[in-house]
């Protein structure tokens, strides 16, 4: 793999310096890589009609060629340039969810390149509501296709640290504004299938999916490697910590005295422990020799959600050996933290009553 000097550009998140962002124009009509922020997660792009530009972003990722990338657009007026027969119920959930974190999959166009689709009959857009990926992608004048600015099956990066944990040296530049504010992925629904289907749960929850639609289905089954992948962000083992998770699931007290059993265990064993806790759930803990993050519950899943990949993340590099995380529900955002700790546990599940 090349190695080259990745140029980190600080950038206001609400005003981007227009200068920052023609520079980082200019690396993508060379063909080159520019890891940026979306409401979701750090993305790392490259020209979405460029199949040599898009092959580059498999390289520095180590994404196997079967994993199709997300397609982003600065409004839903592009969507002829990436797609064919375009539903009415994408115009639809475009003018109630964009920009936001929806991605629609559409019939591909003939601008896309077969590398971005993974060779499919279909194509993920997406209009991000973030002003430095909007202006990006404005100022670049095509389609962006960016997956998530991480290594293949790492957990994906919401601060530019992480992108750098990952990529330094193998991208050309990093916009940097700071967190971003979503901190999962996309919601990625199919409107290729008979009824509209949710093939990886996201940002925008199910909830508000099933309000305009009425119908959703959810793909709720969870694929192994060997099987044939129609949204590899359905993979099993996808969106991994370095340490083996276990996810509790169940009613909280029982979920909280089934992971004090299994820490004290682990802790005897030798095991450095970490636990993945909503806040007021570590007095459960007192007296354990444990690393505790705890993320924020506290009217709705937003706070969670934003800070579920730094926790993992802090978790990992304080060393633990064992991570046991518990289970948010499923309900608005907790489907998303439910499936991205599920893939984390890669079948590690744990359910008590
Ligand atoms: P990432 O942006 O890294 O979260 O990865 C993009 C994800 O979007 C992929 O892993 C797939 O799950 C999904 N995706 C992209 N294109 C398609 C497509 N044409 N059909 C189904 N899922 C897709
Ligand atoms: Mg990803």
């Amino acid at each position: 793999m090349l190695t080259m000097k990745t140029l980190i550009l600080p950038i206001d998140p609400t005003a981007p310096d227009p200068t920052a962002i023609r520079q980082a124009a200019v690396v993508l009509q060379h063909g080159g890589l520019v890891a940026f922020p979306t409401e979701t997660v750090y993305g790392l792009g490259a020209n979405a009609l460029d199949a040599e530009a898009v092959q580059r972003i498999f390289a520095a990722k180590g994404r196997p060629a079967y994993d199709p990338l997300i397609v982003h657009l600065a409004g839903p007026e592009a969507l002829p340039a990436v797609g064919v027969e375009i539903p009415p119920l994408a115009e639809t959930l475009a003018a109630q969810f964009w920009p936001g974190p929806l991605t629609l999959v559409l019939p591909r166009g003939p601008r896309i390149p077969l590398a971005v689709t993974a060779g499919g009959p279909t194509v993920a857009v997406r209009v991000p509501a973030h002003p430095v990926a909007l202006a990006l992608i404005r100022a670049a004048g095509f389609p962006i296709a960016a997956p998530s600015a991480n290594r293949f099956g790492h957990l994906s990066p919401t601060q530019a640290a992480h992108v750098l944990d990952d990529l330094e040296g193998h991208i050309d530049m990093l916009l940097d504004s700071g967190p971003t504010p979503v901190g999962v992925e996309s919601t990625v629904l199919s409107l290729v299938t008979p009824v509209p289907t949710i093939l990886r749960p996201g940002g925008v929850s199910r909830e508000s999916l099933v309000a305009v639609l009425g119908q959703v289905d959810v793909s709720g089954h969870v694929f192994t490697a060997e099987e044939v992948v129609p949204s590899p962000g359905a993979l099993e083992q996808h969106y991994a910590p370095r340490a083996r998770l276990t996810l509790y699931q169940g009613s909280r007290q029982v979920v909280l005295q089934a992971m004090h059993a299994a820490a004290v265990q682990l802790v005897a064993a030798g095991q450095r422990v970490g636990l993945l806790l909503a806040e007021g759930d570590a007095v459960a803990f007192a007296g354990l020799s444990v690393t505790v993050q705890s993320i924020e519950t506290a009217g709705g899943l937003e706070g969670a959600a934003r800070q579920l990949f730094t926790a993992l993340r802090a978790l990992d590099r304080a060393g633990v050996t064992a991570i046991l995380a518990r289970d948010f529900g499923a309900r608005g955002l907790g489907l998303a933290i439910r499936d991205r700790l599920t893939r984390a546990a890669a079948g590690n599940v744990v359910k008590v009553g």
